[in-house]
C-alpha cells in the first residue's frame, strides 16, 4: 500500500479530473535515518494507528461487469469492519484477489448477495470449497454463512449436490472438518427487504441493512446494502437503475460504492441488445445526479460496464469521469481491483491503491 489519497471532512479536490488521470496519488514520504529505539517506537505508533484507522475498510475485489477481462475480476466488495470480514457478492476470481491480500478464504465471516445474476455468484463454489482446504489459503472450520434474496437457499443446496463427490472424497481422504463445509444460508423473504429496508445482520456493533433497488422488472428481488458501524457507513449499490430508494438509504453515508454502465450514443441507438443492458443499469450522468444528492465523502465506481462492438469502441475511463462531471462536482474515484477505502473515525475516507510489489 505505497500510495494513498485522503479525502478530508470538507475535502473536495478538482485535481481528480486532471487530464493525466482521474486521481492524484501522493507518495508517502520516506523516513529520515532512524536509530533502533526511534524505529521501534515508530513501528508501535504506526501499528496502533493502523489498527485504529482500519477498523472500517472497504476493498474492491472485482470491479468488472460479466465481461471476462484480465484486469478486472467479477463483482465483489470486501468489507472489514470491527471483527467481521464480509463479502458483498462473489464474482469470478474472488479467491485469487483475497489471497493477494493474504486473507485466507476461510476467514470470511459472511457473504451477502445483492441478486442472483451469475456474475455476482459464480465465485461462490470456489470460495466455499477452496476455503475448506486445510491450507494457509483455506482453513475454514466453521460453516459457510450466506445471506441472499429468495433463491439463495436453493442455489446453495444445488451446489452441495453438484460437488458431493469432492466433499465426500475430502472428508475421507483429507479428514477435513465436516463443520467447515456446512452451509448456513438465510434468505431475505419476499417483502422483508421492501423499500423501507430490512436489517439482515446486527451483531458485534455491525449492522447490515438490505434495501430494494431497481435492476429491471424481471430481476427481482435485487437489493443494495448499507453497512453501519460506530456512526460511519458504506453503501453498496448492487446492480441498479437510477433509483430514489437507493438515494434515501444512502443519505449521510461516508462512502458510496456505485455501479455504472456506458456506451457511445450511436451504439445505444443502433443496438437493441446494448440498449437493453444499459436500461438495467445507471448511466454516469445519472450516477452523478445520485452522488450530488447523497453528497458522500467519496463516491467510487465499481461494476464498470463499458459496452462496444466492431464499429463503436467502448467509452474510455476518462469519458466515464467526464460524463459524470456533467452532473456532479464532488469527490469521485474510479474503482479498480484491490483498491481500498478506509473510513476513518473522523468520517473522512482514505484511498489506498494496491501495491503489486
Ligand atoms: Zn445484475
Ligand atoms: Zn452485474
Amino acid at each position: 500500500m505505497g500510495v494513498e489519497n485522503r479525502y478530508g471532512r470538507n475535502a473536495y479536490t478538482r485535481q481528480l479530473v486532471e487530464k493525466n488521470g482521474p486521481y492524484r496519488l501522493t507518495k508517502t514520504p520516506t523516513s529520515p535515518r532512524l536509530n533502533a529505539w526511534k524505529l521501534l517506537v515508530l513501528i508501535v505508533l504506526v501499528n496502533a494507528a493502523l489498527t485504529q484507522a482500519q477498523d472500517f475498510k472497504v476493498t474492491l475485489l472485482g470491479t468488472a461487469s460479466p465481461a471476462p477481462r484480465p484486469d478486472r475480476f467479477g463483482p465483489s466488495t470486501l468489507v472489514e469492519v470491527g471483527p467481521e470480514k464480509f463479502l458483498f457478492d462473489v464474482g469470478r476470481g474472488v479467491p485469487i484477489r483475497l489471497w493477494q491480500l493474504r486473507i485466507p478464504l476461510g476467514k470470511i465471516t459472511g457473504v451477502f448477495l445483492t441478486h442472483l445474476h451469475s456474475d455476482h455468484t459464480s465465485g461462490i463454489p470456489d470460495l466455499w470449497l477452496t476455503g475448506w482446504l486445510q491450507t494457509p489459503y483455506g482453513s475454514r472450520t466453521t460453516p459457510f454463512r450466506i445471506w441472499g434474496p429468495v433463491g439463495t437457499t436453493d442455489m446453495m443446496a444445488h451446489l452441495e449436490k453438484a460437488y458431493q463427490a469432492d466433499i465426500r472424497i475430502r472428508l475421507v481422504d483429507e479428514k477435513n472438518p465436516p463443520e467447515g463445509i456446512a452451509i448456513v444460508a438465510e434468505e431475505f423473504q419476499e417483502g422483508v427487504a421492501p423499500e423501507q429496508g430490512s436489517v439482515v445482520y446486527d451483531k458485534n456493533g455491525v449492522k447490515v441493512t438490505a434495501f430494494t433497488v431497481d435492476h429491471g422488472a424481471a430481476i427481482k428481488p435485487a437489493v443494495g446494502f448499507r453497512i453501519d458501524y460506530q456512526d460511519r457507513s458504506v453503501v453498496i449499490s448492487g446492480d441498479t437503475r437510477y433509483d430514489e430508494n437507493l438515494i434515501k438509504h444512502a443519505k449521510g453515508t461516508q462512502l458510496l460504492i456505485y455501479e455504472v454502465a456506458a456506451a457511445r450514443p450511436k451504439l445505444i441507438e443502433t443496438s437493441p441488445a446494448v440498449k437493453r443492458i444499459i436500461g438495467h443499469h445507471t448511466s454516469p450522468q445519472e450516477a452523478g445526479h445520485v452522488f450530488s444528492v447523497v453528497a458522500p465523502k467519496l463516491a467510487a465506481y465499481t461494476h464498470i460496464v463499458l459496452l462496444s462492438n466492431a464499429d463503436h469502441p467502448e467509452p474510455t475511463l476518462d469519458d466515464l469521469v467526464n460524463y459524470t462531471r456533467e452532473t456532479y462536482e464532488g469527490p469521485l474515484q474510479l474503482g479498480e481491483d484491490l483498491m481500498s477505502f478506509v473510513i476513518e473515525q473522523d468520517g473522512s475516507v482514505t484511498v489506498q491503491k494496491f501495491d503489486k510489489q
